[in-house]
């Protein structure tokens, strides 16, 4: 898909991070930017810096999502891109000095990280139905979710955060099958380590031995080569259903 001025893109999590990286990038292309988050100081920030719009919400609960995507919809007449970058990582083990996982922070990771991106691609999806479209070809709308290479190999203490990213990854294709007949693609981005407010409040020494983890280049994802890939996925008509892993070659170790 082209990013043209007439280009409707919806980002979740865009008050900050990736999200707010790719909130650049796609209005730097023309795009109509809108920010989903529950943050709404730093949404309205990102939302006048790339001159669009904010809505406050929390992506975990279908309602708002459903309403949001509605009055953006009715708004724009139009929605061609999601990317679901909203999300939490709190960490905690299966058993902790003998105490077993809290199941409400668990819930809630799988909440937000899973659920929400469900349910804003689904009712993005069924605002993308109603964009035009000239021939049987074109294409309607570009779905991308954000799941973490912590689906595959997560450490100790990341028991919810890699199940609720190991359930994006698995939705992924059959997502994409599911919508294949409306011409709207899904694709997932599993970031490596990346320098967002996530990892800020780290020190510098152990950013700095984070980033000597990564195999090539031996340093911390910067949001912009997320940003970069996430345009090149609306772009790139034959990408779909496919889970993209962005990590410099990195396999996480057990701890
Ligand atoms: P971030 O904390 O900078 O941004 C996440 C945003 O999501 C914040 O603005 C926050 O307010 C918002 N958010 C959280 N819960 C929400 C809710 N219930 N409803 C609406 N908004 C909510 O984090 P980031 O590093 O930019 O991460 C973006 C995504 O990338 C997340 O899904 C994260 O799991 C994933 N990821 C990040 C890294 C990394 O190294 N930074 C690595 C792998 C995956």
């Amino acid at each position: 898909m082209k990013v043209t001025r007439n280009t409707v893109a919806v980002i979740t999590g865009g008050a900050s991070g990736l999200g707010a990286a790719t909130a650049v990038a796609l209005a730097s292309r023309g795009a109509n930017v809108y920010i989903l988050d529950n943050d709404s100081v730093r949404g309205l920030k990102i939302a006048k810096k790339v001159k669009g719009h904010f809505f406050q919400l929390d992506v975990s609960v279908a309602e708002e999502v459903r309403e949001i995507m509605d009055l953006i919809h009715e708004a724009s007449t139009s929605l061609h891109i999601l990317v679901n970058c909203a999300g939490i990582g709190p960490a905690g083990k299966t058993l902790s000095r003998g105490e077993p996982h809290d199941p409400k922070v668990f819930s809630k990771v799988i909440n937000i990280n899973l659920l929400g991106s469900f349910f804003c691609a689904t009712y993005a999806a069924e605002r993308m139905l109603k964009n035009n479209c000239s021939n049987a070809e074109e294409e309607r709308g570009v779905i991308i979710n954000t799941a973490s290479i912590a689906a595959y190999e997560g450490q100790i203490g990341q028991v919810a955060y890699s199940a609720s990213k190991g359930g994006i990854v698995g939705m992924t294709l059959p997502m994409a099958r599911d919508l294949s007949a409306h011409g709207i693609r899904v694709c997932t981005i599993a970031p490596g380590l990346f320098q967002t407010p996530l990892l800020e409040g780290l020190p510098e020494n152990v950013k700095i031995s984070l980033g000597k983890q990564v195999p090539f280049p031996p340093r911390l994802g910067k949001p912009d080569e997320y940003a970069n890939l996430a345009c090149h996925i609306v772009e790139n008509e034959m990408l779909n259903g496919e889970v993209i892993r962005l990590d410099g070659a990195m396999r996480m170790s057990a701890k």
